[in-house]
C-alpha cells in the first residue's frame, strides 16, 4: 500500500518502503543434537582401542556423583578390569613448591623415551585447592601436556579423601585398559592423601627439599616410612651442597626405621628437575625396585593387598553413604547430636538408637 505521506499534500517528501529486517536468530545455525551417552560396550571398545576422548568421557562418568552415571561407570570398569594391571604405578608426593610439576614434566619425558604411554593422575582431597593451580592445571606440565603419548587428568574435586582416592584408583584401571603402561599419581605431601596414594601404587616417591638444617622437621614419620625412594630436588647452583647434606641426613634417619616389608632398602638421591640433572638416576632406582620386587614376589603381594584394601574401603564408603543418606537418619541426626551435646543422651545410646532405626528401616524395604 502506498504510504499516505507520499500523497499530493506532502510534495517533496518521499517515504521509502521499509526493508525486511534480518532474523534475530541465525537461520543457518543447526542445533546440535544432545550428545548421546555411549553404551557400556561402546565405552569398553573405545577405551581398549586407546581412544583418549572416550577414555576422558568414561573418567568423567567415574567422577560423577549421579547414580545413573555411576552405574554405567561401574560396569565399564568391571569390563575393563581384565585389560588392566599391566603397568608401573608410581606415586609422587611433595609439599607445594617442592617441584612436583616441574619434575613430573621431566620424569614423564624420560620414561616416555622408552616408548609406551603415560597417564598422570592426581589425588587432591581439597576441592578448593584443585580449583586453583595446584594439581588442577594442566599447563603446569608444559611439555607433557602437549605430548601425544600422555594423558593428564587433574584430581576429581568433589568428595571425601576416600571417595576421591577411589575414583583415582578406578581411573587407573581405565587408563591401563586404554594401554597406558606408566601411571603417575601425584599428591600434595601434606598428610593423609599419601596413605591413599600408597594404597594404589607400586613405588612411592617422596620429593623433598633441602631446607635450613632442620630437614627432617615437619615431615611426618609415617610418610617417610611409606617412601620407597626419597629424592631431594633443586640440587643445582648454590643449593647443591645443601641438597647433598639433606640427602645424608635423610639416609641416616631412614636407618632408624624398621626394614620395609618389601625387602628393598629405600634410597635417597639428589636431582634437579629444573635443570634435568640426575633424572636418569632417579628412574634407574625406580626400575631397579620394580625388578627387585617382581623377582621376590612382593609386587604381586602388594597389588593383592591393595585390592583387598579397596574392597573394604568400598564397603565402608557405601555403608556410610547409605546410612547418612537414609531419610529417617537425616531427619533424626541433628536432634540426637543436640541431645548428646546437652548431656541428655550418651554418645553410645545416641549411636545405637540411630543404628537401630536404620536397620529397622532397611528390614522394611
Ligand atoms: P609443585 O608445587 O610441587 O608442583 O612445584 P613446582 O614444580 O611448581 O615448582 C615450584 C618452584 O620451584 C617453581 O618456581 C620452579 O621453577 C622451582 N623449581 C622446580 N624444580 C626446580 C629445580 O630443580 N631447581 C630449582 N632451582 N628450582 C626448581
Amino acid at each position: 500500500m502506498e504510504h499516505p505521506e507520499n500523497g499530493e499534500e506532502y510534495k517533496g517528501l518521499v517515504v521509502n518502503k521499509g526493508i525486511e529486517q534480518p532474523s534475530s536468530v541465525n537461520p543457518y545455525l543447526k542445533r546440535k543434537p544432545k550428545k548421546r551417552q555411549l553404551s557400556v560396550a561402546e565405552f569398553v571398545e573405545g577405551i581398549t582401542k586407546g581412544d583418549v576422548t572416550i577414555l576422558s568421557q568414561a573418567v568423567t562418568l567415574v567422577e560423577s556423583v549421579k547414580p545413573e552415571h555411576q552405574a554405567v561407570a561401574q560396569e565399564v570398569i568391571e569390563k575393563c578390569l581384565p585389560f588392566s594391571g599391566n603397568s608401573i604405578r608410581v606415586g609422587i608426593s611433595g609439599v607445594p613448591g617442592a617441584g612436583k610439576s616441574t619434575s613430573i614434566d621431566v620424569f614423564g619425558l624420560h620414561v616416555l623415551e622408552k616408548g609406551g604411554k603415560l597417564a598422570v593422575l592426581a589425588i587432591d582431597p581439597s576441592s578448593e585447592r584443585s580449583k586453583g593451580s595446584i594439581l588442577g592445571d594442566k599447563t603446569r606440565m608444559e611439555q607433557l601436556s602437549v605430548h601425544p603419548k600422555s594423558f593428564i587428568r587433574p584430581s576429581p574435586s568433589a568428595g571425601s579423601l576416600g571417595g576421591v582416592a577411589r575414583k583415582t584408583r578406578e581411573t587407573i584401571i581405565l587408563c591401563e585398559a586404554a594401554g597406558f603402561d606408566k601411571i603417575f599419581v601425584e599428591t600434595v605431601g601434606v598428610g593423609q592423601s599419601e596413605t591413599a596414594v600408597h594404597s594404589m601404587v607400586d613405588f612411592f616417591l617422596l620429593i623433598q627439599l633441602s631446607g635450613t638444617g632442620d630437614e627432617l622437621q615437619g615431615i611426618k614419620r609415617g610418610i617417610m616410612e611409606m617412601a620407597d625412594g626419597i629424592v631431594i630436588n633443586k640440587a643445582d647452583g648454590d643449593n647443591l651442597e645443601r641438597a647433598k647434606l639433606a640427602a645424608t641426613q635423610f639416609r641416616s634417619a631412614l636407618h632408624l626405621f624398621p626394614a620395609p616389608e618389601s625387602g628393598w632398602t629405600p634410597q635417597v638421591l639428589t636431582y634437579s628437575g629444573f635443570y634435568n640433572l640426575g633424572v636418569k638416576e632417579v628412574w634407574d632406582m625406580v626400575y631397579a625396585y620394580m625388578d627387585f620386587v617382581k623377582a621376590n614376589g612382593y609386587f604381586e603381594y602388594r597389588r593383592n593387598e591393595q585390592s583387598k584394601y579397596w574392597m573394604y574401603e568400598s564397603i565402608n564408603e557405601q555403608l556410610r553413604d547409605s546410612f547418612y543418606h537414609n531419610p529417617k537418619i537425616e531427619a533424626m541426626l541433628l536432634e540426637k547430636e543436640r541431645q548428646v551435646l546437652s548431656g541428655n543422651l550418651t554418645s553410645f545410646i545416641a549411636a545405637k538408637s540411630l543404628l537401630d532405626t536404620y536397620f529397622e528401616d532397611l528390614s522394611l524395604i
